[in-house]
């Protein structure tokens, strides 16, 4: 890893990054973009092995420059570094494309063995994180089995879903009553054993009903 950005909207935590970075990739060249704006201006002009990329920018969501660098440099190494964990932000960024997903809480120097990991190509995770995930699916079982489930009508709602319509819009478009999309979606959370849209949008994301955003 030779060049690294780093998006982050706080200064101090920008050179607490720079430092980790430099300490894992010595003689690495970084970075630094302090909005979405500039993150996605970087990666338009330069083509950096690596980004370390902050959700909650001033200007805007950091999933806006995972999704532009994943489509104009699908070569680079995109590492979400927040503070948040929770779910939605967890599965956003990575149907967005993200190699690994590290909170900033981490101790410096798992952080840095982290980045090399994703240099070797091995995604990463903060350890709660990827428990989370496991538990995720020890939940839901067998993804194949609920997947065979699905009606064609429900895998039909699913990809719409997935792709961010309303209900509203889901009833227009298949000309069916807003309460019967209702009722596909209650059936698709049962047999899916899940509970969010952006669960449904993972799964139908997963279930190729959905075009990657690459
Ligand atoms: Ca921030």
């Amino acid at each position: 890893m030779k060049s690294i950005l780093i998006v982050e909207d706080i200064a101090e935590t920008r050179r607490w990054l720079s430092e980790i970075a430099a300490e894992a990739f010595p003689g690495c060249v970084v970075e630094e973009a302090a909005s979405m704006r500039t993150g996605i201006a970087r990666v338009a002009s330069v083509d950096f092995d690596m980004a370390m990329i902050d959700l909650g920018l001033p200007d805007g969501s950091g999933l806006e420059v995972l999704r532009n660098l994943r489509l104009v440099r699908p070569e680079t190494v995109c590492v979400v570094t927040t503070v948040m964990g929770d779910d939605a932000h967890i599965v956003a960024a990575l149907s967005a494309g993200a190699d690994g997903y590290l909170l900033k809480e981490q101790p410096e120097d798992l952080l840095a063995r982290q980045l090399r990991q994703l240099a070797q190509g091995i995604p990463a995770l903060t350890p709660s994180i990827a428990r989370r995930i496991m538990e995720h699916f020890r939940y839901t079982g067998p993804a194949a089995d609920a997947e065979d489930e699905l009606t064609s009508r429900e895998t039909q709602v699913l990809a719409m879903i997935g792709r961010g319509l309303r209900n509203a819009e889901v009833a227009a478009d298949m000309k069916i009553a807003e309460s019967t999309v209702a009722g596909y979606i209650k059936t698709i959370y049962r047999k899916l054993g899940i509970s969010s849209r952006a669960e449904a949008a993972w799964h139908a994301a997963r279930m190729g009903l959905v075009a990657p955003r690459k």
